[in-house]
């Protein structure tokens, strides 16, 4: 159902998906999603240099695997294509010559030497450089020279002359800037593509958006284009300009604070729905305490007016927090296949995988679930299953194996294994807990011995799962060898 509600995400095809494009598409979705509206993707490719299909494509895959979905678009279609802007020239044509016509905008000739000399002096005299409309008034004779000479002309518009410019904006409240500061501005370059501010209001309009959300970093661009709306007497969005994100230190998010584009976090392993949630959090803040939401959930929650207008943090260990209690909650399958790239990577698994390989597989990313803040951690951890010479990660392991009944620990648990039909989970925690008993030792000094005769390590997976990994041959291996080591 249709309530009106219709939002964009209109990213620029220059390079990957990044987390702030990433949670701009994110607002506008859930916004759309909460009041049955209408959610559009649209492509901003005037920037002929620097976009490519390849970035577009990398984009839409992303914002996919966001769960983010879209009805009206970039392979959707819709009422209002043509929804990539190189594809719109036409339209964008027929209003620049409206506004040339009605005076409101003009043909600049001056080459960029000149523009270059102006803003020196202006910056010399210590004023705001802006254009002072030197061809804001040509004549026709004047026009006739520059074009014989071969200039080519951009298209610049009149901006009004003391005029406050004021921005509703749901996020940041009212905003206000003089006209006087803006100086006529580029609307198409002299190779006849529109500026972003210019087909930016062009598409908004046509699409008949009702609210745009975008970064901060956007809002000194809105006065140009609600002086274009007004220029052309079209409907004007609700703006929405969401914070910026910065880092740790409070610099404006970059590399160094983490990755910056969607791409390398789903590389890493880490899961749509928990980027999407901490997405999400980057500038909107639930009612109460909890901060684990699916995007169903979210749908539910979402409102503009619990986006603050202070800057949001990009914290990479609550990410890896959020993204820890996601994958805790996830299937073991889901995370086996996920697994399965890096695990290859590492050279622990190569060539086919067989039913039975398959289920070991399975229990190895069973007993480290719990441990991973995302999926690429998992080799760190399954190691101990796969590197045969035990190491003793360090003296204090070693002093484990020292003990006094170590032997006579050592051997009851020898035969124990040997006397196993089977080894299953089920199995070794009936194994052990006789063992104990039989001892008549406290659990700790079976556990961490067999622990460290296995592993080396005082510490990692529960012996459940390490031994029915191990299986009967590797445990008496192991036992003998580390016993041989001390
Ligand atoms: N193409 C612009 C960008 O990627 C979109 C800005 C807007 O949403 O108006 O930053």
């Amino acid at each position: 159902m249709d309530n009106g509600i219709r939002v964009r995400f209109a990213p620029s095809p220059t390079g990957p998906l990044h987390i702030g494009g990433a949670r701009s598409a994110l607002f506008n979705w859930l916004l759309a999603r909460r009041h049955g509206g209408t959610m559009i993707v649209r492509i901003e490719d005037t920037d002929l240099e620097r976009s490519s299909r390849e970035s577009e494509e990398n984009i839409l895959n992303a914002l996919s695997w966001l769960g983010i979905d879209w009805d009206e678009g970039i392979g959707k279609g819709g009422d209002h294509g043509p929804y990539r802007q190189t594809e719109r020239l036409p339209i964008y044509r027929e209003y620049t010559e409206k506004l040339l016509a009605s005076g409101q905008a003009y043909h600049c000739y001056c080459s960029e030497e000149e523009l270059e000399a102006e803003r020196q002096d202006l910056m010399a005299r210590g004023e705001m450089p802006q254009y002072m409309g030197k061809c804001r008034n040509l004549c026709d004779e004047d026009k006739r020279r520059y074009e014989a000479e071969g200039r080519k002309p951009v298209v610049r518009f009149r901006v009004p002359v003391n005029e406050d410019v004021i921005i509703e904006d749901l996020v940041r409240g009212r905003v206000v800037f003089e006209s006087n500061g803006i100086g006529d501005y580029v609307i198409v370059k002299s190779d006849g593509i529109p500026t972003y501010n210019f087909a930016v209001v062009l598409d908004d309009a046509l699409m008949e958006i009702t609210h745009v959300i975008r970064g901060e970093e956007h809002l000194s661009n809105t006065p140009r284009q609600i002086l274009l709306y007004q220029a052309l007497g079209l409907n004007m969005p609700v703006f929405a300009h969401v914070s910026l994100i910065l880092g740790k230190d409070r610099s404006k998010m970059s590399k160094r604070h983490g990755a910056t584009a969607i791409e390398q976090y789903q590389s890493k392993g880490y899961l749509p729905e928990a980027l999407a949630n901490f997405l999400v959090l980057l500038g909107w803040s639930p009612v109460g305490e909890e901060e684990i939401f699916s995007l169903p959930e979210l749908v539910q929650q979402f409102s503009l007016d619990r986006v603050a207008k202070n800057p949001a943090v990009f914290d990479l260990e609550k990410l890896n927090w959020i993204n820890g209690c996601y994958i805790r909650q996830t299937s073991v399958e889901r995370l086996t296949e996920m697994a399965l790239p890096f695990l290859r990577e590492a050279g622990y698994i190569t060539g086919e995988i067989t039913s039975d390989r398959y289920e070991w597989l399975k229990m190895v990313v069973l007993s480290v679930q719990e441990y991973l803040s995302y999926v690429a951690e998992i080799t760190e951890y399954v190691n101990i299953y796969f590197d045969e010479e035990i190491e003793f990660e360090n003296e204090e392991a070693r002093q484990v194996l020292l003990g006094e009944q170590i032997p006579t620990v050592m051997a009851a648990f020898r035969d124990k294994v040997q006397e196993m039909a089977e080894i299953t989970p089920e199995a070794v925690k009936a194994m052990l807990k006789a063992l104990t008993k039989e001892l008549k030792l406290g659990g700790k000094h079976v556990y961490m011995p067999v622990r460290v005769a296995m592993t080396g390590q005082t510490h990692g997976p529960e012996l459940f799962y390490i031994l029915p990994i191990l299986g009967q041959e590797k445990i008496l291996a192991r036992l003998h060898r580390s016993l041989a080591k001390l």
